[in-house]
């Protein structure tokens, strides 16, 4: 299997893993402000997007995306389907010549644009698109203005989703299930920018273990200290 394809195939399965032990949270997230399917919505489809990739022949990475947001679109009904699968459906040639820091990019931003198109939503509504729009801007930005890797861009990408969901919990619902509590959607925090820094925390994972080569590693990473007190034994 191809190297990158791999890896992708591997994101998907870690992101399966964590939708699947934060499903009672996100379930919670959105029985506060919603209808109480997020949790249940994303672990089902993530779990059968991992199985689906896992029976792939030697893919690439597009094909793995493409999969994934097809079996999205299949398994998740909601919100949410549609706007994750419809948009990694629809990014995912982007990625046909491989994963570059480039390619990376424009996959980003691809999908960021489909969300928007599908779903109408644009930051402040109180919706994944306030998580993903500055992690993509920051993605693009660290790429691109700051000359960074790939994976550090994505760790910047990833901290700004995080201020995203934050920003998420003081303001009021104008897109979604959520906008019919008006002002009683204060104070929650959104499921849909949530599950987005989870995917996100996950692809970051991957790409940390995967893609970084040991070069990039500090000198002193085989000796690492060993605290006061500590006692070794062979
Ligand atoms: P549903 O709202 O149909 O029950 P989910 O509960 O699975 O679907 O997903 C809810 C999440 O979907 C919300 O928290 C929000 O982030 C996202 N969402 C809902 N409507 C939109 C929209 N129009 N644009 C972008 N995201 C949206
Ligand atoms: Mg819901």
């Amino acid at each position: 299997m191809s190297e990158q394809g791999a890896a992708v195939v591997a994101a998907v399965a870690a992101v399966a893993d964590r939708l699947e032990s934060e499903r009672s949270h996100l379930t919670d997230l959105d029985s506060a402000i919603g209808d109480a399917d997020h949790g249940g919505n994303m672990a089902r489809g993530w779990a059968a997007a991992s199985e689906a990739v896992a029976e792939l022949d030697d893919p690439e990475p597009a094909e793995v995306v493409k999969t994934t947001g097809k079996t999205l679109l299949s398994e998740v009904g909601g919100a949410a389907g549609p706007l994750y699968g419809g948009s990694l459906v629809f990014a995912s040639p982007e990625l046909a010549d491989g994963i570059t820091a480039d390619s990376a990019v424009a996959f980003a931003e691809t999908y960021l644009e489909k969300v928007q198109d599908r779903g109408d939503a644009r930051v402040g509504d109180k919706t994944m698109v306030d998580a993903l729009t500055p992690a993509v801007h920051t993605f693009k930005k660290s790429v691109e203005v700051d000359d960074m890797t790939p994976v550090e861009a994505l760790a910047k990408a990833v901290a700004a989703a995080g201020r995203g969901v934050d920003y998420t919990v003081p303001i009021r619902a104008s897109k979604g299930r959520a906008s019919y509590l008006g002002w009683r959607s204060v104070g929650h925090q959104d499921p849909g920018a949530t599950s987005t820094l989870y995917i996100m925390e996950e692809l970051l994972d991957v790409a940390t273990a995967r893609l970084e080569t040991p070069e990039q590693l500090p000198d002193d990473a085989e000796s690492p200290t060993i605290p006061d007190g500590e006692v070794t034994e062979d």
